[in-house]
Protein backbone atom coordinates (compact mmCIF):
# COMPACT_ATOMS: atom_id res chain seq x y z
CA UNK A 1 0.00 0.00 0.00
CA UNK A 2 1.04 3.26 -1.33
CA UNK A 3 1.36 6.07 2.25
CA UNK A 4 -0.71 8.89 1.55
CA UNK A 5 -3.22 7.32 -0.46
CA UNK A 6 -7.07 6.75 1.44
CA UNK A 7 -9.00 3.65 1.06
CA UNK A 8 -12.53 3.26 1.29
CA UNK A 9 -13.48 -0.46 0.91
CA UNK A 10 -16.95 -1.67 0.72
CA UNK A 11 -18.65 -4.07 2.94
CA UNK A 12 -20.71 -6.68 1.53
CA UNK A 13 -22.80 -9.22 4.03
CA UNK A 14 -25.78 -10.69 1.86
CA UNK A 15 -26.86 -11.49 -1.18
CA UNK A 16 -29.70 -9.11 -1.50
CA UNK A 17 -26.89 -6.38 -1.15
CA UNK A 18 -25.45 -7.42 -4.76
CA UNK A 19 -27.65 -4.96 -6.33
CA UNK A 20 -25.91 -1.87 -5.02
CA UNK A 21 -22.37 -3.41 -5.12
CA UNK A 22 -23.23 -4.07 -8.93
CA UNK A 23 -23.98 -0.25 -9.28
CA UNK A 24 -21.55 1.07 -7.28
CA UNK A 25 -19.56 -1.34 -6.26
CA UNK A 26 -16.55 0.04 -8.61
CA UNK A 27 -16.31 3.74 -6.97
CA UNK A 28 -14.58 2.25 -3.36
CA UNK A 29 -11.35 1.13 -3.17
CA UNK A 30 -12.15 -2.62 -2.96
CA UNK A 31 -14.79 -5.23 -1.40
CA UNK A 32 -14.13 -6.87 1.72
CA UNK A 33 -16.75 -9.53 3.01
CA UNK A 34 -16.64 -11.15 6.00
CA UNK A 35 -15.47 -15.49 6.13
CA UNK A 36 -18.82 -16.59 7.28
CA UNK A 37 -20.17 -14.85 4.42
CA UNK A 38 -18.06 -16.27 2.09
CA UNK A 39 -18.48 -19.18 2.89
CA UNK A 40 -22.06 -19.22 2.65
CA UNK A 41 -21.71 -18.33 -1.31
CA UNK A 42 -18.59 -18.90 -2.66
CA UNK A 43 -19.65 -19.14 -5.84
CA UNK A 44 -20.70 -16.09 -6.07
CA UNK A 45 -18.56 -13.88 -4.55
CA UNK A 46 -15.64 -15.45 -6.45
CA UNK A 47 -16.80 -14.61 -9.27
CA UNK A 48 -17.80 -11.12 -8.67
CA UNK A 49 -14.45 -10.52 -7.32
CA UNK A 50 -13.04 -11.93 -10.56
CA UNK A 51 -14.98 -9.25 -12.50
CA UNK A 52 -13.95 -6.14 -10.12
CA UNK A 53 -10.10 -7.66 -10.54
CA UNK A 54 -10.43 -7.68 -14.10
CA UNK A 55 -11.73 -4.21 -14.51
CA UNK A 56 -8.88 -1.19 -15.41
CA UNK A 57 -8.11 -0.21 -12.94
CA UNK A 58 -8.75 -3.50 -10.69
CA UNK A 59 -10.65 -3.46 -7.46
CA UNK A 60 -9.67 -5.81 -5.63
CA UNK A 61 -11.24 -7.53 -2.53
CA UNK A 62 -10.87 -8.30 1.49
CA UNK A 63 -11.75 -11.10 3.52
CA UNK A 64 -12.18 -10.75 7.18
CA UNK A 65 -11.35 -13.97 8.79
CA UNK A 66 -13.45 -12.63 11.74
CA UNK A 67 -11.62 -14.94 14.47
CA UNK A 68 -12.76 -13.12 17.27
CA UNK A 69 -16.71 -14.88 16.90
CA UNK A 70 -15.21 -17.78 18.67
CA UNK A 71 -14.08 -16.10 21.64
CA UNK A 72 -17.80 -14.92 22.21
CA UNK A 73 -20.54 -16.83 23.83
CA UNK A 74 -21.61 -19.86 21.66
CA UNK A 75 -25.13 -17.92 20.63
CA UNK A 76 -23.45 -16.39 18.51
CA UNK A 77 -22.41 -18.72 16.15
CA UNK A 78 -25.54 -20.80 16.76
CA UNK A 79 -28.49 -21.01 15.10
CA UNK A 80 -32.17 -23.49 15.22
CA UNK A 81 -32.10 -25.83 12.03
CA UNK A 82 -34.41 -27.62 10.77
CA UNK A 83 -33.64 -31.42 10.21
CA UNK A 84 -35.23 -35.31 9.73
CA UNK A 85 -36.49 -36.11 13.29
CA UNK A 86 -33.95 -38.94 13.01
CA UNK A 87 -31.28 -37.81 12.00
CA UNK A 88 -31.74 -34.85 15.02
CA UNK A 89 -29.40 -36.46 17.60
CA UNK A 90 -26.76 -37.53 14.59
CA UNK A 91 -26.00 -34.19 13.32
CA UNK A 92 -25.72 -32.22 17.08
CA UNK A 93 -23.67 -35.22 17.77
CA UNK A 94 -21.14 -35.04 14.72
CA UNK A 95 -21.59 -31.05 14.65
CA UNK A 96 -20.55 -30.08 17.85
CA UNK A 97 -18.28 -32.82 18.20
CA UNK A 98 -19.99 -34.90 21.25
CA UNK A 99 -18.70 -38.07 22.71
CA UNK A 100 -21.21 -40.82 22.52
CA UNK A 101 -21.36 -40.61 26.30
CA UNK A 102 -22.36 -36.69 26.47
CA UNK A 103 -25.95 -36.00 26.87
CA UNK A 104 -27.30 -33.89 24.50
CA UNK A 105 -29.25 -30.86 27.13
CA UNK A 106 -33.09 -31.15 25.98
CA UNK A 107 -33.15 -27.17 24.97
CA UNK A 108 -31.40 -27.76 22.11
CA UNK A 109 -34.18 -30.14 20.45
CA UNK A 110 -37.74 -28.39 19.91
CA UNK A 111 -40.79 -29.35 17.71
CA UNK A 112 -41.42 -26.95 14.77
CA UNK A 113 -44.37 -24.55 16.05
CA UNK A 114 -46.56 -24.36 13.05
CA UNK A 115 -45.01 -27.27 10.27
CA UNK A 116 -45.91 -27.20 6.68
CA UNK A 117 -46.78 -30.46 5.24
CA UNK A 118 -43.17 -31.06 4.23
CA UNK A 119 -42.06 -29.90 7.48
CA UNK A 120 -44.24 -32.92 8.99
CA UNK A 121 -41.18 -35.53 9.87
CA UNK A 122 -39.01 -32.75 11.00
CA UNK A 123 -37.36 -31.25 14.09
CA UNK A 124 -35.64 -27.70 14.64
CA UNK A 125 -32.22 -28.49 16.80
CA UNK A 126 -30.18 -25.54 18.21
CA UNK A 127 -26.92 -26.19 15.91
CA UNK A 128 -24.13 -24.21 15.21
CA UNK A 129 -24.52 -22.46 11.83
CA UNK A 130 -22.53 -24.90 9.08
CA UNK A 131 -20.12 -21.71 7.56
CA UNK A 132 -18.44 -21.42 11.27
CA UNK A 133 -18.56 -25.64 11.86
CA UNK A 134 -16.26 -24.86 8.81
CA UNK A 135 -13.91 -21.94 9.13
CA UNK A 136 -13.36 -23.60 12.92
CA UNK A 137 -12.26 -26.61 11.71
CA UNK A 138 -10.02 -24.75 9.11
CA UNK A 139 -8.59 -22.86 11.55
CA UNK A 140 -7.99 -24.95 14.56
CA UNK A 141 -6.26 -27.58 15.70
CA UNK A 142 -8.69 -30.65 16.60
CA UNK A 143 -8.91 -30.14 20.45
CA UNK A 144 -9.43 -26.67 19.81
CA UNK A 145 -11.83 -27.27 17.24
CA UNK A 146 -14.08 -29.76 19.32
CA UNK A 147 -15.20 -27.20 22.10
CA UNK A 148 -16.27 -24.30 19.27
CA UNK A 149 -20.19 -23.76 19.36
CA UNK A 150 -20.26 -25.65 23.12
CA UNK A 151 -18.24 -22.84 24.48
CA UNK A 152 -16.11 -19.61 24.20
CA UNK A 153 -13.15 -19.90 23.20
CA UNK A 154 -10.31 -18.60 26.20
CA UNK A 155 -6.86 -17.69 25.29
CA UNK A 156 -6.06 -20.98 27.71
CA UNK A 157 -6.93 -22.83 25.08
CA UNK A 158 -3.88 -22.16 22.79
CA UNK A 159 -1.13 -23.59 23.62
CA UNK A 160 2.59 -22.24 21.51
CA UNK A 161 2.36 -25.07 19.38
CA UNK A 162 -1.48 -24.78 18.05
CA UNK A 163 -1.34 -20.80 18.32
CA UNK A 164 1.26 -21.15 15.72
CA UNK A 165 -0.75 -23.42 13.08
CA UNK A 166 -4.14 -21.33 13.65
CA UNK A 167 -1.97 -17.83 13.26
CA UNK A 168 -0.98 -20.57 9.63
CA UNK A 169 -4.26 -21.26 8.62
CA UNK A 170 -5.81 -18.30 8.91
CA UNK A 171 -3.32 -16.89 6.39
CA UNK A 172 -3.15 -19.86 4.55
CA UNK A 173 -7.68 -19.47 4.35
CA UNK A 174 -7.52 -16.03 3.07
CA UNK A 175 -4.93 -17.01 0.68
CA UNK A 176 -6.28 -20.14 -1.32
CA UNK A 177 -10.24 -19.10 -0.63
CA UNK A 178 -10.55 -18.63 -4.20
CA UNK A 179 -7.91 -20.13 -5.97
CA UNK A 180 -8.69 -23.48 -4.03
CA UNK A 181 -11.99 -23.31 -5.46
CA UNK A 182 -10.91 -23.58 -9.21
CA UNK A 183 -7.96 -26.17 -8.19
CA UNK A 184 -8.78 -28.44 -10.54
CA UNK A 185 -7.27 -30.18 -13.61
CA UNK A 186 -9.88 -28.17 -15.85
CA UNK A 187 -8.88 -24.86 -14.49
CA UNK A 188 -5.36 -25.06 -14.31
CA UNK A 189 -4.54 -22.43 -16.56
CA UNK A 190 -7.03 -20.40 -15.26
CA UNK A 191 -5.23 -20.55 -11.55
CA UNK A 192 -2.35 -17.38 -12.37
CA UNK A 193 -5.10 -15.16 -13.42
CA UNK A 194 -7.27 -15.67 -10.17
CA UNK A 195 -6.74 -13.11 -7.88
CA UNK A 196 -5.60 -12.92 -4.67
CA UNK A 197 -6.70 -11.06 -1.88
CA UNK A 198 -5.83 -6.98 -1.44
CA UNK A 199 -4.69 -7.71 2.21
CA UNK A 200 -4.06 -10.13 3.84
CA UNK A 201 -5.62 -10.06 7.77
CA UNK A 202 -4.27 -11.15 10.81
CA UNK A 203 -6.35 -13.33 13.21
CA UNK A 204 -7.97 -11.27 16.36
CA UNK A 205 -9.71 -11.04 19.21
CA UNK A 206 -11.10 -8.61 21.63
CA UNK A 207 -8.79 -6.62 23.68
CA UNK A 208 -10.41 -5.58 27.03
CA UNK A 209 -7.11 -5.48 29.46
CA UNK A 210 -3.67 -6.17 29.34
CA UNK A 211 -3.58 -9.80 29.17
CA UNK A 212 -5.62 -9.62 26.18
CA UNK A 213 -3.27 -7.42 24.71
CA UNK A 214 0.01 -9.48 25.71
CA UNK A 215 -2.12 -12.59 23.84
CA UNK A 216 -2.68 -9.98 20.72
CA UNK A 217 0.79 -9.00 20.91
CA UNK A 218 2.24 -12.91 20.48
CA UNK A 219 -0.60 -13.39 17.60
CA UNK A 220 0.66 -10.30 15.80
CA UNK A 221 4.31 -11.84 16.41
CA UNK A 222 3.74 -14.92 14.98
CA UNK A 223 1.97 -12.94 12.13
CA UNK A 224 4.60 -10.78 11.38
CA UNK A 225 7.11 -13.82 11.05
CA UNK A 226 4.79 -16.12 9.34
CA UNK A 227 3.52 -13.46 6.57
CA UNK A 228 6.33 -11.32 5.32
CA UNK A 229 4.67 -9.78 2.18
CA UNK A 230 3.84 -6.12 2.18
CA UNK A 231 0.01 -6.54 1.63
CA UNK A 232 -0.42 -8.69 4.99
CA UNK A 233 -2.16 -6.18 7.60
CA UNK A 234 -2.65 -6.55 11.31
CA UNK A 235 -6.48 -6.09 13.31
CA UNK A 236 -6.48 -4.79 16.44
CA UNK A 237 -10.16 -4.99 17.48
CA UNK A 238 -10.38 -3.29 21.39
CA UNK A 239 -13.44 -1.59 23.71
CA UNK A 240 -12.92 2.29 23.89
CA UNK A 241 -12.13 1.83 27.93
CA UNK A 242 -9.16 0.30 27.21
CA UNK A 243 -8.06 2.77 24.33
CA UNK A 244 -8.67 5.71 26.49
CA UNK A 245 -7.25 4.32 29.51
CA UNK A 246 -3.49 2.68 27.75
CA UNK A 247 -2.99 4.60 24.54
CA UNK A 248 0.35 4.59 25.16
CA UNK A 249 0.79 1.09 26.03
CA UNK A 250 -1.27 0.10 22.96
CA UNK A 251 1.32 2.63 20.80
CA UNK A 252 3.98 0.89 22.38
CA UNK A 253 3.73 -2.48 21.87
CA UNK A 254 2.20 -2.15 17.84
CA UNK A 255 5.34 -0.18 17.39
CA UNK A 256 7.10 -3.29 17.81
CA UNK A 257 4.86 -4.78 15.32
CA UNK A 258 6.94 -4.88 11.69
CA UNK A 259 3.54 -4.65 9.66
CA UNK A 260 2.68 -1.45 8.82
CA UNK A 261 -1.31 -1.60 7.91
CA UNK A 262 -3.54 -2.10 10.85
CA UNK A 263 -6.99 -2.39 10.66
CA UNK A 264 -8.91 -0.93 13.48
CA UNK A 265 -12.33 -2.17 15.22
CA UNK A 266 -12.96 0.12 18.07
CA UNK A 267 -15.45 -1.63 20.22
CA UNK A 268 -18.62 0.09 22.05
CA UNK A 269 -17.49 3.17 20.48
CA UNK A 270 -19.99 5.41 18.91
CA UNK A 271 -18.64 8.85 17.28
CA UNK A 272 -21.63 10.73 17.81
CA UNK A 273 -22.76 9.75 21.27
CA UNK A 274 -18.71 9.50 22.35
CA UNK A 275 -17.41 12.01 25.23
CA UNK A 276 -14.59 14.20 24.24
CA UNK A 277 -11.66 11.94 25.75
CA UNK A 278 -13.17 8.87 24.02
CA UNK A 279 -13.02 10.91 20.95
CA UNK A 280 -9.79 12.54 21.12
CA UNK A 281 -8.36 8.81 22.08
CA UNK A 282 -9.51 7.53 18.97
CA UNK A 283 -8.39 10.80 17.35
CA UNK A 284 -4.76 10.73 19.61
CA UNK A 285 -4.32 7.27 18.87
CA UNK A 286 -5.04 7.39 14.80
CA UNK A 287 -2.40 10.84 14.33
CA UNK A 288 0.15 8.53 16.75
CA UNK A 289 0.16 5.41 15.25
CA UNK A 290 0.18 7.17 11.63
CA UNK A 291 3.01 9.18 12.83
CA UNK A 292 5.30 6.03 13.43
CA UNK A 293 4.56 4.52 9.60
CA UNK A 294 1.28 3.12 10.62
CA UNK A 295 -1.50 3.09 7.74
CA UNK A 296 -4.74 3.13 10.42
CA UNK A 297 -8.12 1.74 8.38
CA UNK A 298 -10.66 1.69 10.40
CA UNK A 299 -13.21 -1.23 9.64
CA UNK A 300 -16.48 0.07 11.18
CA UNK A 301 -16.22 3.82 10.42
CA UNK A 302 -18.37 5.93 11.70
CA UNK A 303 -19.73 9.46 9.89
CA UNK A 304 -17.11 11.43 11.33
CA UNK A 305 -13.82 9.09 10.50
CA UNK A 306 -12.92 10.15 6.88
CA UNK A 307 -12.59 13.58 8.77
CA UNK A 308 -9.81 12.34 10.00
CA UNK A 309 -7.71 11.87 7.11
CA UNK A 310 -5.72 15.10 7.09
CA UNK A 311 -4.78 13.61 10.86
CA UNK A 312 -3.73 10.73 9.33
CA UNK A 313 -6.46 8.23 8.59
CA UNK A 314 -5.60 6.16 6.11
CA UNK A 315 -9.20 4.59 5.33
CA UNK A 316 -12.24 3.45 6.29
CA UNK A 317 -14.68 0.41 5.50
CA UNK A 318 -18.51 0.84 5.58
CA UNK A 319 -21.46 -1.82 5.34
CA UNK A 320 -23.91 -1.25 2.50
CA UNK A 321 -26.92 -0.85 4.58
CA UNK A 322 -27.26 -0.79 8.37
CA UNK A 323 -25.68 1.08 11.25
CA UNK A 324 -22.22 2.79 10.40
CA UNK A 325 -20.44 1.38 13.57
CA UNK A 326 -20.94 -1.45 15.58
CA UNK A 327 -19.96 -3.64 18.67
CA UNK A 328 -18.40 -7.05 19.27
CA UNK A 329 -21.55 -8.90 19.67
CA UNK A 330 -23.97 -8.87 16.85
CA UNK A 331 -27.33 -7.45 17.06
CA UNK A 332 -30.40 -9.72 15.58
CA UNK A 333 -31.68 -7.79 12.98
CA UNK A 334 -35.22 -6.45 13.01
CA UNK A 335 -38.01 -5.79 10.92
CA UNK A 336 -36.25 -2.89 8.25
CA UNK A 337 -36.53 0.58 9.19
CA UNK A 338 -35.57 3.09 6.77
CA UNK A 339 -32.57 4.97 8.13
CA UNK A 340 -31.26 8.31 5.91
CA UNK A 341 -27.68 9.99 6.58
CA UNK A 342 -27.41 12.93 7.39
CA UNK A 343 -24.39 14.37 5.35
CA UNK A 344 -23.91 17.77 7.62
CA UNK A 345 -24.14 15.97 10.79
CA UNK A 346 -22.35 12.75 9.65
CA UNK A 347 -25.15 10.72 11.40
CA UNK A 348 -27.76 8.22 10.26
CA UNK A 349 -31.49 8.76 12.01
CA UNK A 350 -34.67 7.00 10.92
CA UNK A 351 -36.71 8.90 8.19
CA UNK A 352 -39.12 10.42 10.71
CA UNK A 353 -36.71 11.41 13.25
CA UNK A 354 -34.61 13.19 10.53
CA UNK A 355 -37.18 15.42 8.74
CA UNK A 356 -38.39 16.31 12.74
CA UNK A 357 -35.30 17.54 12.74
CA UNK A 358 -35.07 19.42 9.21
CA UNK A 359 -38.21 21.15 10.40
CA UNK A 360 -37.15 21.96 13.96
CA UNK A 361 -33.55 23.49 12.68
CA UNK A 362 -35.93 25.10 9.92
CA UNK A 363 -33.24 23.74 7.20
CA UNK A 364 -33.91 22.90 3.47
CA UNK A 365 -37.35 24.48 3.17
CA UNK A 366 -36.49 25.29 -0.42
CA UNK A 367 -34.85 22.60 -2.95
CA UNK A 368 -31.98 25.12 -3.17
CA UNK A 369 -31.35 25.19 0.24
CA UNK A 370 -31.89 20.94 0.69
CA UNK A 371 -29.29 20.96 -1.71
CA UNK A 372 -27.06 22.84 0.22
CA UNK A 373 -27.73 22.18 4.06
CA UNK A 374 -28.48 18.68 3.57
CA UNK A 375 -27.33 16.79 1.03
CA UNK A 376 -27.08 17.12 -3.08
CA UNK A 377 -26.63 13.39 -4.47
CA UNK A 378 -28.43 12.15 -7.32
CA UNK A 379 -31.19 10.31 -5.58
CA UNK A 380 -31.72 13.88 -3.48
CA UNK A 381 -31.90 16.30 -6.58
CA UNK A 382 -34.58 13.22 -8.48
CA UNK A 383 -36.91 13.03 -5.23
CA UNK A 384 -36.43 16.90 -3.59
CA UNK A 385 -37.98 18.39 -6.13
CA UNK A 386 -39.64 21.27 -3.41
CA UNK A 387 -37.73 21.19 -0.39
CA UNK A 388 -38.11 19.38 2.87
CA UNK A 389 -42.25 18.50 1.85
CA UNK A 390 -41.04 15.88 -0.10
CA UNK A 391 -38.63 14.51 2.42
CA UNK A 392 -40.99 11.74 3.89
CA UNK A 393 -42.72 11.12 0.67
CA UNK A 394 -39.79 10.34 -0.93
CA UNK A 395 -37.61 8.65 1.44
CA UNK A 396 -40.44 7.32 3.89
CA UNK A 397 -43.14 5.95 1.76
CA UNK A 398 -45.01 3.28 3.59
CA UNK A 399 -47.16 0.55 2.49
CA UNK A 400 -48.38 -3.09 3.76
CA UNK A 401 -45.41 -5.11 2.58
CA UNK A 402 -46.28 -8.23 -0.14
CA UNK A 403 -44.02 -10.65 1.54
CA UNK A 404 -46.34 -10.65 4.46
CA UNK A 405 -50.19 -10.59 3.45
CA UNK A 406 -51.52 -10.59 6.59
CA UNK A 407 -49.29 -7.63 7.80
CA UNK A 408 -51.68 -5.28 9.61
CA UNK A 409 -48.77 -2.78 9.72
CA UNK A 410 -47.39 -0.44 7.13
CA UNK A 411 -43.90 -0.81 6.55
CA UNK A 412 -40.52 1.13 4.22
CA UNK A 413 -41.28 -0.01 0.99
CA UNK A 414 -38.22 -1.77 -1.05
CA UNK A 415 -38.14 1.45 -3.13
CA UNK A 416 -38.15 3.67 -0.13
CA UNK A 417 -35.35 1.33 1.05
CA UNK A 418 -33.26 1.57 -2.27
CA UNK A 419 -33.29 5.27 -2.27
CA UNK A 420 -31.82 5.78 1.51
CA UNK A 421 -28.87 3.00 0.85
CA UNK A 422 -28.20 4.42 -2.82
CA UNK A 423 -28.24 8.27 -0.71
CA UNK A 424 -26.14 6.70 1.95
CA UNK A 425 -23.89 5.27 -0.54
CA UNK A 426 -23.52 8.21 -2.41
CA UNK A 427 -22.95 10.77 0.13
CA UNK A 428 -20.32 8.65 2.25
CA UNK A 429 -18.23 8.76 -1.31
CA UNK A 430 -18.88 12.15 -1.44
CA UNK A 431 -17.58 12.86 1.86
CA UNK A 432 -14.57 10.44 1.40
CA UNK A 433 -13.94 11.79 -1.92
CA UNK A 434 -13.49 15.62 -0.41
CA UNK A 435 -11.81 14.44 3.00
CA UNK A 436 -9.08 12.39 1.13
CA UNK A 437 -7.53 15.79 0.01
CA UNK A 438 -8.71 18.24 2.60
CA UNK A 439 -6.16 20.11 4.80
CA UNK A 440 -6.57 20.36 8.65
CA UNK A 441 -8.12 23.89 7.89
CA UNK A 442 -10.42 22.90 5.78
CA UNK A 443 -12.09 20.34 7.75
CA UNK A 444 -12.07 22.72 10.52
CA UNK A 445 -13.57 25.31 8.61
CA UNK A 446 -16.36 22.34 7.57
CA UNK A 447 -17.40 21.36 10.50
CA UNK A 448 -17.66 25.19 11.77
CA UNK A 449 -20.22 25.50 8.47
CA UNK A 450 -21.94 22.40 9.77
CA UNK A 451 -22.44 23.48 13.41
CA UNK A 452 -23.74 26.69 11.58
CA UNK A 453 -26.37 24.65 10.11
CA UNK A 454 -27.85 23.24 13.00
CA UNK A 455 -29.03 24.49 15.82
CA UNK A 456 -29.96 21.21 17.62
CA UNK A 457 -27.71 17.54 17.66
CA UNK A 458 -25.07 19.31 16.52
CA UNK A 459 -22.32 18.80 19.74
CA UNK A 460 -20.39 16.01 18.57
CA UNK A 461 -19.31 18.09 15.47
CA UNK A 462 -18.43 20.83 18.11
CA UNK A 463 -16.26 18.62 20.49
CA UNK A 464 -14.55 16.99 17.31
CA UNK A 465 -13.69 20.39 16.27
CA UNK A 466 -12.35 21.26 19.59
CA UNK A 467 -10.04 18.34 19.40
CA UNK A 468 -8.87 19.11 15.87
CA UNK A 469 -7.87 22.69 16.83
CA UNK A 470 -5.48 20.73 19.40
CA UNK A 471 -3.81 18.44 16.97
CA UNK A 472 -1.11 19.40 14.49
CA UNK A 473 -2.04 18.09 10.83
CA UNK A 474 -0.31 15.00 9.30
CA UNK A 475 -0.20 16.40 6.07
ZN1 LIG B 1 -28.64 12.50 -0.96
Amino acid sequence: MNSGVKYFFLRMGSNTEKQYVKKTGTLFSGLLVKTNYFESAPGMLSGMFLKFSSLKPSRGYIIDPITYVFSLEPEFIRSWQKVDVDKAEKRLRDDLRLGTREKIPRSWIRKIKYPSKRQKNKIEIYNIMKAFRKLADLYFSDNIASVIGKRALAKEDFKDQTLISFVKNVISYQETAITSRYDTSRYSDFKDIIPSPLMILSPYFLINDEDDLKFMVKIWNLFDSQYDKGNGAIVLQCTINFLEDNLQLLLDSLSTIRKNNLFLWIDQFDEEIASSTQLEAYVKFVTQASSSGKQVINLYAGGLSPLLFPFGLAGIVNNVGYGLQRGAEPVKGGIPTAHFYIPTLHIREQVLATYDLLIRNNIGSTKEEFYRDVCSCPVCKEGIKNGVKDFVPFYGVLDFPKSRPDSTKKYPTPEALKRCTFHFLFSRLKEYSWAMNATREEVIHRLTTEINIWRIKKDHLQRLKNIFKKMPSRI
